[in-house]
């Protein structure tokens, strides 16, 4: 194995190069890193995104969190996040409590600011001389059945594998001819923080309403709670008087958590489900929302990719010679497509059930909902699913 960066002319070589300057891109890094590759990592640095993802806020479940853990990242990262503990899902009069101490486990998510967790990833980066970064993006990549190249800033590259984690409209998925798809929700994801008059005590809590989910989570300062609202409303939120819009958020949330301030903007990001292909092809693999994106009802986007990179980092312990070898790709193809779809067709499924809004459908939602709420053992079976996701 190559495990020593090499400069020959004008190529530098290194057995992985990851495509990618967000948090699956890091992430990927990283842990290729920990396996001792060495990686040649394009990670232009992330200033203003334009889809509010600055100012979005993960529900990292507790195998993303594990992973944050053995990748030296999470003492960084502890101080700003905020465990949740229980959760409350309110639709019309129906009401589930889920709680951590129902299923045994120490929190149900752990909530985290975005760019809190690339610059702890990025902190991470600094201290492992296996990673080289280039921060430009490539312009140019060539697939042969023996490698990649790649250029950029006239610069020359070479790998044995090229990991595209460069989001949803995925560079390298295009130049690898991998096909996609996808399903428009005609939903936008409006993501906001607000300071709450009550303390949220690490409560977050969900409503089902008029075809609409609202979530209000609780971050690391015990009155500050990041709100994502998945509406079908169409004019756009910078129209929305800031009063206006808290009052009508804290009309939807009928006071649980008291006076609702809005703190800083507001953003948007239409809601798609993208479904690929494959998520491999020759010398080249997907991971995170460049091989999927799902509705973000059940905070599953991030915690997905980290199921690839997991995928990932068992097949490298086995190809270390050769990461990007056909066998090595197959294997990572049989492990995450049919899962993948899997989790994309059932989040797509709870979403159609939760977005119902004839009364017939509200019954029988509010009827499940006191069944799931008065059986422990089912209660239980949808922390794992929360959890867990595959
Ligand atoms: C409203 C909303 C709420 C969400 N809430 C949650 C949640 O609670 N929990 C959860 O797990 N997930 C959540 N998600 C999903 C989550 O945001 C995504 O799954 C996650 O951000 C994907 O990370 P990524 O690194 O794969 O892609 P991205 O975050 O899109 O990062 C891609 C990066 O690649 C860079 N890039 C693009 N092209 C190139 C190129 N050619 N060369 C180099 N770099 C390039 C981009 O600049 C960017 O930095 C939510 C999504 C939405 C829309």
């Amino acid at each position: 194995m190559n495990t020593k960066t090499q400069i020959s002319g004008q190529t530098h070589s290194a057995p992985i190069a990851v495509i990618g300057g967000g948090v699956m891109g890091a992430l990927t890094t990283l842990t290729a890193s920990h396996q001792g590759i060495e990686v040649l990592w394009f990670a232009p640095p992330e200033t203003g995104r334009s889809d509010g993802a600055d100012a979005r806020n993960y529900a990292l479940s507790p195998v993303t969190v594990d992973l944050l853990r053995r990748l030296g990242v999470w003492p960084s990262l502890e101080q700003s996040s905020c465990p949740v503990t229980r959760m409350e899902v309110y639709s019309g009069a129906a009401r589930i409590d889920l709680s951590a101490s129902d299923a045994g486990t120490e929190f149900l998510s752990v909530m985290l600011l975005h760019r809190d967790l690339l610059s702890g990833c990025e902190q991470a980066v600094k201290f492992r001389p296996q990673i080289q970064r280039i921060s430009h993006r490539p312009d140019q990549l060539t697939i042969t059945p023996e490698g990649v190249t790649l250029t950029a800033e006239q610069r020359s590259y070479s790998a044995q594998l090229v990991v595209g984690a460069d989001g949803a409209r995925s560079w390298v998925r295009s130049q690898a001819g991998i096909l996609w798809g996808q399903r428009d929700y005609g939903q936008q994801g409006v993501v906001a923080t607000f300071r709450t008059e009550y303390p949220h005590g690490g409560v977050a809590v969900q409503w089902f309403d008029e075809g609409d989910v609202l979530a209000l989570l609780p971050l690391a300062d015990p009155n500050l709670m990041s709100m994502v609202w998945s509406t079908s409303r169409t004019e756009p939120t910078s129209e929305i008087a800031i009063n206006e819009f808290a009052a009508r958020v804290a009309d939807r949330t009928a006071g649980r958590f008291g006076a609702l301030t809005l703190e800083g903007e507001a953003s948007s990001a239409p809601l798609r489900m993208m479904l690929t292909d494959r998520q491999s092809s020759l010398r080249t693999a997907l991971v995170g929302d460049a091989a999927h994106t799902v509705h973000p009802l059940a905070g599953y986007g991030l915690n997905l990719g980290v199921q690839d990179l997991l995928s990932l980092e068992e097949i490298w312990k086995s190809h270390r010679m050769d990461p990007g070898a056909a066998a090595a790709l197959t294997v990572y193809e049989k492990a995450r497509h049919r899962r993948v779809r899997r989790v994309q067709w059932s989040l797509d499924l709870l979403q159609r059930l939760v977005s119902q809004t004839h009364p017939t459908f509200l019954k029988i939602r509010e009827f499940g909902m006191r069944v799931v709420a008065n059986t422990g053992p089912l209660r239980q079976f949808l922390i794992k699913q929360a959890i867990s996701p595959q």
